[in-house]
């Protein structure tokens, strides 16, 4: 009996495992860190440092061949193109800037030069009326609305949310000073953006008091590498993520290369204009997926120039200037006091004209406009490149602009979604810029921990 028995058993095993597909036979893939980092750009990294700082195993994914992201210093230009203006409370920054010991320079006295003006074909030292300076106005203007009474209060605040145009009409500005104050905005499209962005900004100046305005001497790669050096594990470069698939169990993420990454949890850091391009699978909430798919991000192109003489010494101008051509905001980028470094700054809307050109159309356009603008540059200035942060395709933007109706999204979008998580400067409650990344990466290491 005992031996039928031991035989009925075996072989119904048997029958059992060879219909078993090979898979399920094998034990499961051994995961490749408990927790994957997507980004290495600052909030990436910041939060690899502190999960490194409490004995945790993760891997970071970097789609790009460098590290930093939208802090980046260009070496083919020797120029930074990115973010490189922290405050001097900008905390969590604050915190790596000291451990580090990084060498920042206080750019605070010299960083408002005045700026020449041109408009209508006529080059002025000055605005002819300092009242019609558009910054000025849209300023002055956005004033006159009660502001926010604490930091996190901007995306719950649905009786803001109308174009940033609308609030500046009701506020006296007519439609031709918006269109003026619309090509040195900060925005895409101040007729399209919300008046939001700019609660939020102006609520984060306030409350974040920083007094001082400081840059990474010798550009912002001292900072990043920093930071990646005291990593434990290297950033894995290359590895242009294309698929999230969360079976509950685990994350399966899939790169570009076909490499395979397996974690208990995902960090995203991408910005959303990327993530919106992967396959992924996991549960996500209410409004999650339409900010991923939707959400606006700034247009920034920058067309970086040098000088071979001191044109503004021959006509005796500020050597900034304000246009109302397609090169917008012609500008000094250097942090230091005696050196100039030439670039223009177009925003928004006005980045399509120069999206259509071929580079070298570019580089001729622009140094053919400023020698009209401004014929003491002409024979002393030359082309070193462009930045278009639209185009980029690691970024396809240089910041998180909420559209109107977009930061009723807020609270859904940065909700971790099954074992996926959202760090990366958009997902904020407070901050912007490098402290908003920042301080993301410190709230999902601590979603993480606990
Ligand atoms: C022109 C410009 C000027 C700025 N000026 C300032 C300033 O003066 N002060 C300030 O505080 N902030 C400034 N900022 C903003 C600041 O630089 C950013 O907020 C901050 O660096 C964002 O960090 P992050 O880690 O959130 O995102 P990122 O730095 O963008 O990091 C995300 C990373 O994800 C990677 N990635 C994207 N897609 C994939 C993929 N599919 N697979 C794998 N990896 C992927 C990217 O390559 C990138 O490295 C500026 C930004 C720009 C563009």
């Amino acid at each position: 009996m005992k031996r039928r028995k031991f035989i009925q058993q075996s072989s119904a095993a048997g029958l059992a495992f060879s219909f078993m597909p090979l898979a399920c036979a094998e034990p499961a893939p051994k995961l490749d860190a408990e927790i994957l980092i997507l980004g290495g750009g600052l909030s990436g990294l910041y939060l690899a440092y502190l999960l490194d700082k409490a004995g945790k195993d993760y891997l970071v994914l970097e789609g790009s061949n460098r590290i930093g992201g939208r802090m980046f210093s260009r070496e083919d230009i020797g120029r930074e193109v990115g973010g490189r203006g922290i405050g001097d409370k900008y905390s969590e920054v604050m915190k790596l800037v000291k451990e580090f010991n990084t060498e920042m320079i206080d750019i605070t006295d010299y960083m408002r030069s005045p700026s020449a003006i041109y408009l209508e074909g006529k080059l002025y030292d000055k605005w002819p009326d300092p009242k019609t300076n558009p910054a000025y106005l849209q300023f002055s203007a956005f004033g006159k609305s009660p502001q926010l009474t604490a930091l996190n209060q901007w995306y719950q605040k649905p009786e803001l949310d109308e174009t940033y145009s609308e609030l500046l009409k009701r506020n006296g500005l007519s439609e031709e000073q918006i269109d003026l104050a619309n090509i040195s905005a900060n925005y895409n499209d101040i007729r399209e953006t919300s008046a939001i962005n700019a609660y939020h900004s102006s609520a984060f100046r306030k409350f974040n008091g920083s007094e001082r305005v400081l840059n990474f001497k010798g550009g912002s790669h001292h900072f990043i590498n920093a930071i990646a050096n005291s990593l434990k594990n290297p950033v894995l470069t290359d590895k242009m993520v294309n698929t999230i698939d969360d079976n509950g169990k685990e994350v399966v993420v899939k790169c570009a290369d076909d490499s395979i990454y397996r974690a208990k949890k995902v960090v995203s850091t991408m910005p959303f204009t990327t993530l919106r391009d992967v396959k992924m699978n996991t549960s996500f909430n209410g409004n999650q997926k339409r900010a991923i798919n939707e959400l606006d991000y700034t247009d920034i192109t920058q067309i970086h120039l040098q000088h071979t003489e001191p044109f503004w010494e021959q006509d005796e101008m500020p050597f900034d200037m304000w246009t109302d051509t397609p090169l917008e905001r012609i500008m000094n980028m250097s942090s230091s006091p005696t050196e100039k470094e030439l670039a223009c700054w177009v925003n928004g809307l006005g980045t399509a004209f120069f999206d259509k050109m071929s580079e070298k159309e570019v580089a001729d356009y622009t140094i053919k406009k400023i020698n009209e603008i401004r014929p003491s540059t002409v024979g002393k200035i030359e082309y070193l490149g462009q930045q278009n942060w639209g185009k980029y395709k690691y970024n396809k933007g240089a910041y998180v602009e909420f559209g109107v109706g977009q930061a009723a999204w807020f609270e859904d979008m940065i909700k971790p979604a099954g074992n996926m998580h959202f760090a990366g400067e958009h997902t904020a409650h407070e901050s912007r810029g490098m402290e908003a990344a920042a301080e993301s990466a410190r709230r999902v290491y601590n979603e993480l921990m606990t």
